[in-house]
C-alpha cells in the first residue's frame, strides 16, 4: 500500500485514562506513522471524538447541536495529535470540513492529495461536517476521495469476532471478512452508513488491535495478524 487513511478512535489517544489524551500512547502511534513517512509511505489520518463526546449519548440537547460538539471534539483530538507528530519530526496539516478560522485549513481533495504527496500527514478533522454522521463514515468517505490503497482500522482488540472476545473466551475471529458479511451479521466493525459506502466503493479495510506491539508497522509490512 503507498497511500493509507488511519483511523484512531478518540478513546485510543486517551490509553487507561478513557477521557482526555495519553501523551505516551499518541507518542507511540506517531514513531510508528513516522516510519512510514520515512519509508515513502502516505498516510492520512481521521480520529473519533469519543475520549471527550459523542452526540447521540446525550438526552437532553438537540442531536444537531450534540453532533456539533462531537465534531469540535475531532478538530481538538487532530490538533493535539497533529502537534505530537511534529514534535517527532514530521510535517502535519489538519483540514476540516468548515471553517475554524486559522486553527485548520479548509478541506479540499487537492489539498489534501498535494499535502500527502508532499510527505505530509494529512489530519481530517470534523468528520464529514454533518451531524447524524460519524467518523467511521468521514473514515470511507475521505479514504474513497484521496484515492487511498486501503483503511487501517486500529481498534482496542486485534480484529474481528464473531462475538465480543471480552465476554465470551470461545469467540472466533476472522482472519477475512467481507463487508456484506459484516453488514449480514451485524458486526459494527464499522457504523452502516460506512459499512455501504466502503462495500459500494470496494475499498479495502485492514482491521488490528492497536495496543499490540508496532500493530501499525506491521500491518503495512505484511505482519499483520488482524482481520482484512
Ligand atoms: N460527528 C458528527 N458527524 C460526523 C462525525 C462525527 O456529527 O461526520 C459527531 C457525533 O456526535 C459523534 C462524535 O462526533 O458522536 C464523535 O465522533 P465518533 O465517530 O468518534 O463518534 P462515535 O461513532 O464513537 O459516536
Amino acid at each position: 500500500m503507498k497511500r493509507v487513511l488511519l483511523k484512531l478512535s478518540g478513546e485510543a489517544l486517551a490509553g487507561e485514562k478513557k477521557t482526555g489524551f495519553d501523551e505516551m500512547t499518541v507518542t507511540g502511534v506517531a514513531r510508528q506513522v513516522k516510519q512510514l513517512i520515512d519509508e515513502g509511505i502516505e498516510v492520512a489520518i481521521v480520529i473519533g471524538g469519543g475520549n471527550f463526546w459523542r452526540g447521540r449519548t446525550s438526552e437532553t440537547i438537540d442531536r444537531t447541536k450534540a453532533d456539533q460538539i462531537g465534531m469540535l471534539a475531532t478538530v481538538m483530538n487532530c490538533i493535539y495529535v497533529s502537534e505530537i507528530f511534529r514534535y517527532v519530526g514530521m510535517e502535519t496539516e489538519v483540514l476540516t470540513p468548515f471553517l475554524c478560522s486559522s486553527f485548520t485549513e479548509l478541506f479540499s481533495k487537492d489539498r489534501a492529495v498535494k499535502g500527502l504527496t508532499e510527505k505530509k500527514v494529512i489530519f481530517f478533522a470534523g468528520g464529514t461536517g454533518h451531524p447524524y454522521f460519524s467518523t467511521d463514515t468521514s473514515t470511507v468517505l475521505r479514504a474513497i476521495e484521496i484515492e487511498a490503497d486501503g483503511i487501517l482500522l486500529a481498534k482496542a482488540v486485534d480484529g474481528v469476532y464473531d462475538s465480543d472476545p471480552k465476554i465470551n473466551p470461545n469467540a472466533k475471529k476472522y482472519d477475512e471478512l467481507s463487508i456484506q458479511d459484516v453488514i449480514d451479521q451485524k458486526l459494527g466493525v464499522v457504523d452502516m452508513t460506512a459499512s455501504i459506502l466502503c462495500m459500494e466503493n470496494k475499498m479495502p479495510m485492514l482491521v488490528f488491535g492497536l495496543e499490540e506491539e508496532n500493530s501499525i508497522v506491521n500491518t503495512i509490512k505484511g505482519k499483520f495478524s488482524g482481520t482484512k
